[in-house]
């Protein structure tokens, strides 16, 4: 275990006024440097492990003039009281760092705060740095890199889903997938090295065939975390919506119905032509990115407006298309051009990479939800229509399984009267998250690294695969065995020889 030997301070809480504000301490001098501090009963070096204590902070009178580390105040130096605090005393290693913490909580002033801080700094404590707390919970064994990571992820969150798939990541759950994928190639590692050594003992008879078979759950498993991370990156940015539509059909009443009264967070991109907008929406509980909504309020510009240049632009970098048509009015040349358009780009794709953009980017695929707006009037433009053109455009309904093709749906909805708004909210929850949000397990916030490692570990294991059907030796397996295992264990941040050398010797006694 390593331990660093240095204590770090910061303050735990925002940076706004409130009613508490928190300074948090960690390290091998934490409870004797907040001692230096505070004035209670008792010191705070007498307290038992997690008992608080009422008291006060303060500094000594005269710039500079500290007292000398772990000495005693001078009673004759006149003390200035920095505020009235309780102050929580946790004992390694059962606390968040594993080191000896303590928590100050003091008044929520970003002044006193600041004060504290300065003082305890003074006293011998150095300034953590950000997510220093939690990377010596790493370093100290108590959580694994991806649950430290989930830690910044449920801070970050900004939706409910999100902080629930980053909650889950904290409990452990994306490590324990790992491990056990891990521990099933090395089980298989280890078996093939024992039968080479011990070949009395272990056989090797048909064991291309269970190769084959552990090769495929794992496999499996792996796509499935893959799969997970994507909706698990549309739930933590946002789904990348693009709506678009010929002029006047309704797409900035249909943002302005998407905005609702959930409005949050603006962005300002500043992008190479011109600046462009993206906004915020929740809904159903899903976080939508509405993308280049400058565009849509943009009404003066006539070309723009026509947007079929827009549309696709959109189309390329959106998870999910919203083609607005007014149903009051017959369709169109224009929304058709825009639907020919979209399609068009169905028909480039590469049909081959289907599965690889499910998997990575998903953008030559995004669906298209075609809103038949202005219900609340008489309408002349009918679903079936509309079902009829995306057909006829090379666009398959929601359940049509060839992968290979973009899909869409057609919904009437109303941006006056907001009718339809739960029916969009519920097409978005089936088509992202294939209508199980509430219970999917295998959600988890992964991070670029942690995709690329899920990626080699499979490129690993499709190595083994070749292996097994060219019908080498089955020690040539376990190279590629381990490359999957030592990849898959970049995850949870995992040695590789420890752990490979205590299993060997634990499950199969090598030697004895
Ligand atoms: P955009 O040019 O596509 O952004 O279209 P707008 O959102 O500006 O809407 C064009 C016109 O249609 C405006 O006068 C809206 O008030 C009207 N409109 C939009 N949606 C509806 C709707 O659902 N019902 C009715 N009756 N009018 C609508």
């Amino acid at each position: 275990m390593i331990r660093e030997k240095d204590t770090i301070a910061a303050i735990a809480t925002g940076t706004g006024s409130a009613g508490i504000g928190i300074v948090r301490l960690s390290g091998p001098e934490a409870v004797s440097i907040a001692d230096r501090l505070f004035r209670g009963k008792r010191r705070l070096s007498e307290l038992n492990s997690y008992t608080a204590a009422y008291g006060h902070l303060v500094r000594t009178k005269g710039a500079g003039q500290k007292t000398p580390a772990g000495s005693e105040a001078d009673p004759g130096t006149k003390e200035e009281i920095l505020d009235e605090v309780i102050a929580l005393v946790m004992r390694a290693p059962h606390t968040y760092t594993t080191e000896d913490v303590v928590e100050l909580s003091c008044h929520g002033g970003p002044l006193v705060l600041k004060r504290v801080l300065e003082e305890l700094t003074l006293a011998g404590a150095r300034l953590a740095e950000p997510g220093e707390f939690t990377k010596r919970a790493y370093l100290g064994g108590r959580i694994d890199l991806s649950e430290a990571e989930a830690v910044m992820d449920v801070i970050a969150a900004e939706n409910e889903r999100a902080l629930d798939a980053s909650l889950r990541q904290l409990r452990g759950g994306l490590k324990e997938a790992v491990s056990e994928l891990r521990e099933k190639l090395l089980y298989e590692t280890a078996y093939i090295e024992s039968a080479l050594d011990d070949p009395e003992n272990y056989s090797l008879e048909n064991y291309g065939d269970r190769m084959r078979t552990v090769l495929t759950d794992c496999t499996g498993r792996i796509h499935g975390l893959i799969a997970g991370a994507e909706e698990g990156r549309m739930l933590r940015q946002g789904i990348r919506t693009a709506i678009v539509g010929r002029p006047n059909a309704g797409k900035s009443s249909i943002l302005n119905l998407l905005l609702g009264e959930e409005r949050a967070i603006v962005t300002e991109i500043a992008g190479t032509t011109r600046d462009t907008l993206e906004e915020k929406a929740i809904l159903g509980g899903v976080q939508l990115v509405l993308i280049d909504t400058a565009g849509i309020r943009e009404t003066a510009d006539a070309v723009e407006q026509i947007g079929v240049q827009r549309a696709k632009a959109a189309v390329e970098t959106a998870d999910l298309i919203l083609l607005v048509i007014d149903a009051a009015e017959p369709l169109s040349g224009e929304d058709k051009e825009l639907l020919r358009s979209i399609s068009e780009d169905t028909a480039s794709a590469e049909p081959g990479n289907a599965a690889d953009e499910k998997q990575g980017s998903g953008q030559n695929h995004a669906p298209i939800l075609v809103l038949l707006n202005k219900n609340d009037l008489d309408t002349v433009v009918s679903a079936k229509d509309l079902e009829q053109i995306l057909k006829e455009n090379g666009i398959g309904l929601f359940g049509d399984t060839d992968a290979s093709k973009r899909t869409g749906r057609v919904l009437e909805i109303s941006a006056a009267t907001g009718d339809g708004k739960d029916r969009l909210a519920e097409a978005v929850q089936e088509l992202f998250f294939s209508g199980k949000l509430t219970d999917s397990q295998e959600q988890y916030i992964l991070n670029a690294r942690h995709k690329e490692a899920l990626q080699d570990a499979l490129s690993a294991l499709s190595r083994v695969s070749d292996s097994v059907d060219a019908g080498v030796g089955e020690d040539f397996y376990t190279i590629d065995l381990l490359a999957a295992y030592e990849a898959l264990g970049r995850i949870t941040g995992e040695t590789l020889e420890d752990d490979l050398a205590d299993k060997i010797f634990k499950e199969f006694c090598m030697g004895k």
